[in-house]
């Protein structure tokens, strides 16, 4: 005998790496963020690092964003776990994802679907056009398009965000030119903040290994006002 949460659990991890859910929302990308995707999966560029201090950063503005309507309103910060400003990297080596959560301000579906692939932002034509002329990939952030760099190491990507003013949701692509919106009924809720996990392609394997990832994250949160835990799963 099973509960309705373990069988969907069980649909969920079933479910092929290589298809987005049947039952989701479909979006296609605005043109010039599926050129910017298209540029960054077929990138030879070699480092690739950079998509962890990428993540960092945008984890660290979420943070930034909830402390600072929490000085007015205490309440936003709900209880528990999620009063706790930080940042947890986890490793599962078995399933190859590499997962960042952040108990930032979250993004509620609308968020998702504009922040993540349907508004071009200025910089998005400005840095492919950089791109095709041999312009260097580590400036992404200062294009404003810095989270596309997930698609450096990853070939599949799951964004599970929970906003205070909406549900969870879950939002995926394979940067084919399109992406997916479900409501999140089969993952942990995660309170309140955002956790991105990336299917690590197989050259992209070294981030998978505890003493590469911990070098990264100590390069790459220097300037970082909040805590960053790593964890990873047993070899
Ligand atoms: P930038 O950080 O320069 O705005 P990015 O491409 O890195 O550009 O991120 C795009 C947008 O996606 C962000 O502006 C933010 O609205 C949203 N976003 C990305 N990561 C997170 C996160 N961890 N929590 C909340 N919102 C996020
Ligand atoms: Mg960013």
């Amino acid at each position: 005998l099973s509960t309705d949460a373990e069988v969907a659990k069980r649909e969920a991890e079933s479910i092929s790496r290589k298809t987005l859910r049947s039952n989701a929302e479909k979006f296609e990308f605005q043109a010039e963020v599926s050129r910017l995707m298209d540029i960054i999966i077929n990138s030879l560029y070699s480092n690739k690092d950079i998509f962890l201090r990428e993540l960092i950063s945008n984890a660290s503005d979420a943070l930034d964003k909830i402390r600072f309507l929490a000085l007015t309103d205490k309440d936003v910060l709900g209880e528990g776990d999620d009063t706790k400003l930080d940042i947890l990297i986890k490793l599962d080596k078995e399933k190859k994802i590499l997962s960042i959560r952040d108990r930032g301000i979250g993004m509620t579906k609308e968020d998702l679907i504009k922040n993540l692939g349907t508004i071009a932002k200025s910089g998005t034509s400005a840095f492919v056009e950089k791109m095709q002329t041999g312009g260097d990939l580590n400036l992404i952030g200062q294009f404003g398009v810095g989270f596309y760099s997930v698609y450096l190491v990853a070939d599949y990507v799951e964004v599970i965000s929970k906003h205070n003013d909406d549900k969870q949701y879950v939002w995926e692509s394979k940067a084919d030119g399109s992406f997916a919106i479900s409501e999140d009924t089969w993952n942990e809720p995660l309170g309140r903040g955002t956790e991105i996990r990336l299917h690590l392609r197989d050259e992209a394997k070294e981030y998978l290994e505890q003493d590469k990832l911990k070098e990264l994250v100590k390069k790459y949160s220097e300037f970082i006002n909040f805590p960053i835990y790593l964890w990873a799963s047993k070899e």
